[in-house]
């Protein structure tokens, strides 16, 4: 855990399994109130029920990041449990990988509309809560989650690689734009983890090829990725690790 990061108010989106979940757990653990936002409300409420069992603060919100309106709704359940928030991540992603030439629109304006423009709306939900902290002396974290597919090419990962292309570039633009007004804005890059993230694959031979990735290497954990965000939102305000790739030590 991270004991600075101690009161804080945070905001993770996507929270309802991997890395947001862990990331979630571990700065609940750390002493900051997180609002857990995803779909699947259930297992958000489990989640803020197991946070709050282990002595920790947390709030299940419903949101769809494909959903302006919802996501503006869920900022101001936010603001009405918590106030403003000071530790903002968007997580929030899918994953559906074919061949170009398939054709599959549905899949690409999924994941460009969660993906991209879903970090987007969460980014202008929350930025107004961010700059207010850091106008107040206070730390202000804004976290991306990128991935390694923005630096390298994949066969048939074209639109998830682009769209993760398309984050880290937003990612370093924003962080122009807020880090003169003390918003630290830390983009994560994680290779091959451990999640669900590949379970929603709707083509059964890169399902397959995938199973064998994930069983030729050892890959991270959502619990590593978590540390990592918890480390780097935890280092002193005037500290930005802007971009951080995290990979298996196997993975190319
Ligand atoms: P998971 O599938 O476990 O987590 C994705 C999360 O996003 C879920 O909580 C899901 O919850 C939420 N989500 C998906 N769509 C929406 C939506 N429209 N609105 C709100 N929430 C949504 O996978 P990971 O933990 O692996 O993924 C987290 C991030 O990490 C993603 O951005 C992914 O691209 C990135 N990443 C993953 C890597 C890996 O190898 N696993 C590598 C590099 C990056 P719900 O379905 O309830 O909405």
């Amino acid at each position: 855990t991270y004991p600075a990061l101690a009161g804080r108010t945070a905001v993770v989106t996507g929270a309802a399994s991997g890395m947001g979940a862990a990331t979630a757990r571990l700065l609940a653990a750390s002493g900051a109130r997180v609002a857990l936002l995803a779909r699947r409300t259930e297992r958000l409420e489990q989640l803020a029920a197991e946070i709050t069992a282990a002595g920790g603060q947390a709030l299940a919100v419903t949101v769809d990041v494909t959903d302006r309106a919802a996501v503006d709704a869920a900022a101001e359940r936010v603001h009405a449990a918590y106030g403003p928030a000071d530790l903002v991540v968007a997580n929030a992603g899918v994953m559906l990988p074919n061949p170009l030439t398939a054709g599959r629109e549905d899949e690409w304006s999924r994941m460009v509309d969660t993906n991209l423009t879903g970090a987007l709306r969460t980014v202008r939900a929350f930025t107004p809560d961010l700059l207010a902290a850091a106008a107040a002396g206070r730390s202000a974290d804004l976290v991306t989650v990128s991935s390694i597919a923005a630096h390298v090419v994949f066969p048939d990962y074209a639109v998830y690689g682009a769209t993760k292309a398309a984050l880290t570039h937003l990612a370093a633009s924003l962080r122009t734009e807020l880090g003169p007004r003390d918003v630290r804005v830390t983009n994560i890059e994680p290779g091959l983890t451990d999640t669900e993230l590949a379970a929603h694959i709707d083509n059964p031979e890169l399902a397959e090829q995938l199973g064998g990735m994930f069983a030729a290497i050892p890959a991270l954990t959502s619990e590593d990725v978590a540390d990592l965000i918890g480390y780097t939102v935890s280092r002193r305000r005037e500290l930005n690790l802007r971009q951080v790739v995290a990979l298996p030590t196997r993975q190319a």
